[in-house]
C-alpha cells in the first residue's frame, strides 16, 4: 500500500521528517510514496499575487525535484485528501504538523474526513522547536522573548534530517499548479535548490557582518531566508545547523553574528508559540494601547491610508519602503518596523489594516511573523515595543540609510538629492524637488497626539 506525503509549508526534499516517515512506511510495504500538494481555490483566490506567483514557482521546483511526480489537486482539502487516499488505497497520510490557527482547524477537519482506516500521521514541523513545547516554571507560555530565547535554546533541537533517496514516488494523475495572476513584482528564484543557494552565499559573504549592518537597508547584507522559510524551501534546523558549525571555535565579529542570527530565529519561533497559545492574535490586539475612538476612521483615514500604501507621505524612509514593497514584495526589517509605525502612530490608523496590505503584498507574507510584528510595532503585542517609543522617520533614515542610498534607489523623484539631505527634502533651499509630495502629517505633532492618546488608554 503507497502511503502519501501531503506537502503543505514544507516544499523541499532535504531534512524533511514526514517525508523519511513517509518514505520509512513506503519502503517497508515495498511501495510507493504519492507525493501531494492540494490547492484550496478559495484560499489561492484569497492570497496576494506576489505571493501565489511564488507559490506557483516553488511547487514547479518541487515536482522538478521528485521527477515530474508531484501530484497537484484542487479543492478543499477535506475532500481531496480521503480522495487520493481511496483512489491510491493508502492508509496513512505523513505531514509535517500545522500550528497555525486555520492550519490546525484544517488538518483535525482532514483527520476526521479520513476516518478510522486513514492515519493522518504528523512529524515535525516549521520550526526548530514545535510551537507550544516550551513552558515556564509555572507551567505557562512564555510572556517575554529574553526568557523564552533562553529556554529555547536550552531546550536545543534534532539534527537535519537525511534527504532520502531514489524515493519510489507514485504516478498519479494531477490537476496542474493553477496560473498564478500576473505581477509586476520582481520575485527571487523560488525553490529548494535556490534557497540553499541564497543561504550558503549569505554565510560565506555577509554572515560576518552581519551583527553590524543588519540594520542599514541601503547595504542589502541580509539573508532573505524569510522567503525561503516560509515555504520550508529550507528548515530552521537547516539553518541553525549551518550556523553552529559557522560559528565554531569562532571569536569576535563572526561569534557575534552568529548569536545574532539565532536569536533573529528564536524571534521567529517566538511569534509562532504565541500565536499558538494565543489565535485570536491573528486579528485582535493582544492588548488595547488606546482607547477605541483615537483610531482614524472614515475617508480621511482612507485617504492617509493610500498615500502611505503608495509611498507619498512626504517622509523619505516611509515612501522608499513603501515602494520597495511594491517593487520586490521584500521590504528590509528595519523599514518594516519605521513604515508600520508611522501608519499607526503618525496616522493613528489601526495596525490590521497595514497588516492586511504586507500580506497583500509581502512575499515572505506569514501570519504569524507579519501580524505579531505588527503588534509589536502597534505595543499591542506580548513583549513588544511600548506604545509610547515611537520610530521617527527623519532619524531613522539618517542614522540607518546615512549616506540617503537606499531611499534614492526607491524615490526617482529625489535620485538628484545628494547625501543624507534627501531624508528632509523640505529644508532644501527650494522645498521637495518637483513632484515629490509635502509632508502629509508633522510627525513631531502626531508624535504628541498618539502619547496623548496613550494616557487616555483604557484601564
Ligand atoms: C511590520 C513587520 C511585518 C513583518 N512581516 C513579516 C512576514 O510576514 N514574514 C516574515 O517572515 N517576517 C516578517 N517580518 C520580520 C522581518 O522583517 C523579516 O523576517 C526580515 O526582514 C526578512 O528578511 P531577511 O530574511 O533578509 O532577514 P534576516 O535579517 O536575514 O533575518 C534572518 C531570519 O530571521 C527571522 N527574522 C528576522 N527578523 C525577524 C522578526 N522581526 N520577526 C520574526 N523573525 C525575524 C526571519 O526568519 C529571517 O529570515 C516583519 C517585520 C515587521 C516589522
Amino acid at each position: 500500500m503507497p502511503t502519501i506525503c501531503w506537502f503543505r509549508r514544507d516544499l523541499r526534499l532535504s531534512d524533511h521528517p514526514a517525508l523519511v516517515a513517509a518514505v520509512a512506511q513506503a519502503r517497508a510495504a515495498d511501495d510507493e510514496v504519492v507525493a501531494l500538494y492540494v490547492v484550496d481555490p478559495a484560499l489561492w483566490r484569497s492570497a496576494g499575487a506576489p505571493r501565489l506567483a511564488y507559490l506557483a514557482a516553488s511547487l514547479r521546483a518541487l515536482d522538478e525535484a521528485t521527477g515530474g511526480r508531484l501530484v497537484v489537486r484542487h479543492g478543499r482539502a477535506e475532500e481531496v485528501v480521503p480522495r487520493v487516499a481511496r483512489e491510491t488505497g493508502a492508509t496513512s497520510v505523513h505531514v509535517s504538523a500545522a500550528t497555525e490557527p486555520y492550519g490546525r482547524r484544517r488538518d483535525d477537519a482532514v483527520e476526521a474526513a479520513l476516518g478510522a482506516d486513514v492515519r493522518l500521521v504528523r512529524t515535525g514541523c516549521p520550526y526548530a522547536v514545535a510551537p507550544g513545547r516550551l513552558s515556564t516554571g509555572q507551567g505557562g507560555p512564555y510572556r517575554v522573548f529574553t526568557p523564552f530565547r533562553n529556554a529555547w535554546l536550552d531546550h536545543g533541537w534534532h539534527e537535519p534530517a537525511p534527504r532520502p533517496r531514489d524515493v519510489p514516488w507514485a504516478t498519479l494523475r494531477g490537476d496542474g499548479v493553477p496560473d498564478a495572476p500576473a505581477t509586476d513584482v520582481r520575485l527571487p528564484r523560488a525553490g529548494e535548490r535556490a534557497a540553499r543557494e541564497r543561504w550558503r552565499a549569505f554565510v560565506r559573504d555577509d554572515l560576518a557582518g552581519y551583527d553590524v549592518d543588519r540594520d542599514r537597508p541601503d547595504l542589502d547584507v541580509t539573508s532573505w531566508m524569510s522567503v525561503h522559510l516560509k515555504y520550508g524551501e529550507i528548515h530552521p534546523r537547516t539553518v541553525l545547523a549551518d550556523l553552529a558549525e559557522a560559528g565554531r571555535g569562532a571569536r569576535g565579529a563572526l561569534a557575534t553574528s552568529v548569536a545574532t542570527y539565532r536569536s533573529e530565529i528564536a524571534w521567529r519561533e517566538f511569534h509562532a508559540d504565541v500565536l499558538w497559545h494565543s489565535p485570536s492574535a491573528a486579528r485582535r490586539s493582544l492588548r488595547e494601547v488606546v482607547p477605541a475612538d483615537a483610531w482614524a476612521t472614515g475617508p480621511e483615514a482612507d485617504d492617509a491610508f493610500a498615500a502611505w500604501a503608495q509611498g507619498r507621505t512626504g517622509y523619505p524612509l516611509v515612501d522608499a519602503g513603501m515602494r520597495q514593497l511594491r517593487a520586490l514584495g521584500w521590504v528590509h526589517n528595519r523599514v518594516r518596523m519605521v513604515v508600520a509605525s508611522f501608519l499607526v502612530k503618525d496616522l493613528h490608523v489601526e495596525w490590521q489594516r497595514g497588516a492586511d496590505h504586507f500580506m497583500a503584498w509581502l512575499v515572505d507574507g506569514d501570519v504569524p511573523q507579519n501580524q505579531l510584528n505588527w503588534q509589536w510595532v502597534a505595543g499591542t503585542g506580548r513583549d513588544a515595543a511600548p506604545y509610547f517609543r515611537v520610530f521617527n522617520p527623519v532619524t531613522q533614515g539618517l542614522k540607518f540609510d546615512p549616506s540617503g542610498d537606499y531611499v534614492r534607489r526607491w524615490v526617482p523623484e529625489l535620485r538628484d538629492v545628494p547625501g543624507a539631505a534627501v531624508h528632509e527634502p523640505w529644508r532644501l533651499p527650494d522645498g521637495p524637488p518637483h513632484g515629490y509630495p509635502a509632508r502629509m502629517v508633522d510627525h513631531k505633532h502626531e508624535r504628541e497626539v498618539a502619547l496623548r492618546d496613550h494616557a487616555r488608554r483604557p484601564g
